[in-house]
């Protein structure tokens, strides 16, 4: 009798443990990649000064670091950055979603759309820009905007948020994308209140002509809303999601060597780190993975006090440079992201993250 009472205690136990493990796997149903432009160990740290003392992003359990060389450049742009980590393979800058030849590579995004997952991008510039645009269109020059935009309609990506309307609608070749968007089901929306009008289906939102202000100049949290708005929307789907989210002008303060530019858009992307990492918390099942694509600025910093918030920097560069750059990532496979390796393997680790077959 005593025996079999063990017995039945170990079975239970297994059956327990079998259990938690297989919830813990490191197979998320959910990806949420976040890009900072620009964004390097500096940056953070400014942030965090600014903040006094404290970001969202230390949540992340996991650290590492990639290297961002391009096949044509020692520093890297946001175009081929992006596509490395959208496709898998280093590029030219300048390229978007093509390989070193020019010739189309197919990305994680339109993967995850072949698979059933839902789809999306919100970015706080054009949404033709070269780091969203990697992820959803093949052009030979991120300065191809209008080109750019006629790849969106080459997918069945459900949500993106970020600016660049005219690129849709005031375009050379009299076409209105936003017709061709709506025939296909789109919800248009034009202001952050018309992306809160919508609670299902898909959804292409302007908040800009072209780029959205800074944050200190009233856009506001739009970002941190427009990640609530489609993490809401693609959650609908039980297959899961694929989204990306850029704070995109981090690297803005870099190139116009603005500290204070800087620590705004940076601590607005950290709001939306941590709305991020709530969902995840919450979800359980969702690897959320924190980088940039290049250093902008050659930032030092070189005084500050965390009870101030007080930051001062001094910037070797107004262009991108080639330091390391540091990966944050968050919940189930995220242990796969600690070491030092090439941006282009963010795209491998992505991909066996989600379990998709090679063919
Ligand atoms: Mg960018
Ligand atoms: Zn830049």
């Amino acid at each position: 009798m005593f025996k079999k009472n063990i017995l039945l205690i170990g079975l239970f136990l297994f059956i327990a443990i079998a259990g938690v493990a297989q919830k813990r796997g490191k197979h998320p149903k959910n990806i949420i990649l976040m890009v900072g432009d620009g964004m390097g160990a500096a940056q953070i740290y400014a942030g965090l000064t600014g903040n006094f003392g404290k970001l969202d992003l230390e949540q992340c359990t996991t650290v590492g670091f990639h290297k961002n060389t391009a096949t044509d450049n020692y520093v890297t742009d946001s175009a081929a950055g992006a596509t490395a980590f959208a496709c898998g393979q280093k590029t030219y800058n300048g390229a978007i979603g093509v390989d070193a030849n020019g010739k189309p590579i197919p990305t994680i995004l339109e993967m995850a759309e072949q698979h059933g997952l839902a789809t999306g991008l919100v970015a706080t510039c054009s949404i033709t820009h070269a780091t969203p645009a990697s992820f959803i269109s093949h052009q030979s020059s991120r300065s191809l905007d209008e080109n750019i935009a006629l790849d969106f309609l080459n997918t069945d990506v459900d949500v993106f948020i970020g600016g660049g309307r005219k690129f849709f609608t005031q375009r050379k070749d009299g076409l209105n994308l936003n017709d061709s968007l709506k025939a296909r089901g789109y919800h248009i929306a034009n202001s952050m209140a018309e992306v809160q009008q919508v609670t299902s289906g898909k959804l292409a939102a302007f908040l800009a002509d072209e780029h959205q202000a800074r944050f200190s100049d009233g856009r506001g949290d739009e970002l941190v809303k427009s990640t609530e708005a489609a993490i809401q929307l693609l959650n609908t789907n039980k297959k899961g999601m694929f989204l990306m989210i850029e704070g995109s002008q981090i690297d803005w303060g870099g190139h116009n060597n603005n500290m204070q530019y800087i620590v705004d858009e940076m601590i607005d992307f950290d709001h939306a780190i941590g709305k991020v990492i709530e969902f995840a918390r919450n979800d359980g099942n969702t690897l959320v993975i924190i980088t940039a694509d290049h250093e902008t600025g050659g930032l030092s910093l070189v005084a500050g006090n965390i009870s101030t918030g007080a930051v001062e920097g001094k910037f070797t560069t107004s262009n991108h440079t080639g330091v390391m750059i540091p990966v944050f990532a968050y919940g189930p496979g995220a242990e796969q992201f600690s070491g030092i390796y090439q941006n282009s393997d963010i795209f491998h680790k992505m991909f066996s993250a989600f379990r998709f077959k090679k063919k």
